[in-house]
């Protein structure tokens, strides 16, 4: 073969390729939908706090972290056929997962939304009620304030208890860039509220509202463009807070 020819099947394949390229490769991930995008559903890590040799906060003999885990696996079932989202656990048994572990467990999963549940305690035995907890760096357009706004109205309007509000605390969920949030949903040492956080029908109500405060997240972003595009303010059902002050447990 001559020259020329060498340069017209060079052109051929160079065209076969560009073409591979774009039909190929650059059209679908210009849509950038991972395989749970495509199925529809919202990807939700759902941490139960502690576990294993790590009893969380500790009241007499009860510990934190039973509580934790049987929460989060009622809010599993809850979703279980939820057409929306789909649910992954960073622990399913009484174990200790590392945290860096949870996160890579959520990110690997394919979630956008990362929900730790935990239990408070203090020195007080009076102090009690429900608090959602916000990473320090997070920045005020991002959607981790709905999301804590959302799961503690929603909590505090399933459970009844007393709504002790957003807080920010440095912690181990600026670890992802998704919506995470730490749900603290009472205090073991308030004798009352421990009772009923032992108690199945109590998690039952804690976990229809975390249930809740997700479909009203999910719903919120659905409709609501990305971060950067964003232009639209929160629904007022969102009382998204200003994360300008860090305020200390409890
Ligand atoms: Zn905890």
């Amino acid at each position: 073969m001559n020259k020329r020819g060498y340069i017209a099947i060079a052109v051929i394949v160079l065209a076969a390729g560009a073409a591979v390229a774009y039909f190929g490769f650059l059209r679908p991930s210009a849509g950038n939908t991972p395989s749970s995008a495509a199925k529809g559903k919202v990807i939700v890590a759902l941490d139960a706090g502690h576990g294993g040799t790590d009893p969380g906060a500790t009241s007499g003999d009860f510990n934190e972290k039973v509580i934790n885990l049987a929460v989060m696996k009622k809010v599993e079932a809850l979703l279980a056929n939820d057409p929306q989202i789909r649910t992954i656990t960073t622990r399913s048994v009484d174990v200790l997962v590392p945290l860096e572990e949870r996160i890579r467990i959520a990110v690997d999963g394919g979630a956008s939304v990362y929900v730790s549940i935990h239990v408070n305690s203090f020195s007080q035995a009076d102090v009690a009620g429900i608090e959602t907890w916000v990473d320090t760096t997070r920045k005020p357009a991002d959607p981790t304030w709905t999301l804590a706004a959302m799961l503690q109205d929603a909590l505090s309007a399933a459970t009844g208890a007393r709504n002790r509000g957003i807080r920010t605390q440095e912690s181990y969920t600026q670890r992802t860039t998704m919506p995470a949030v730490m749900l603290e949903t009472g205090y073991i040492t308030n004798p009352a509220e421990r009772a009923l956080l032992f108690d199945s029908a109590y998690q039952d109500k804690l976990a229809a509202g975390i249930v809740k405060g997700l479909r009203d997240f999910v719903a919120w972003r659905a409709a609501t463009p990305p971060a950067g595009a964003a232009t639209s303010p929160a629904p007022s059902t969102a009382k998204t807070p200003t994360p300008a002050t860090t305020t200390k447990k409890p």
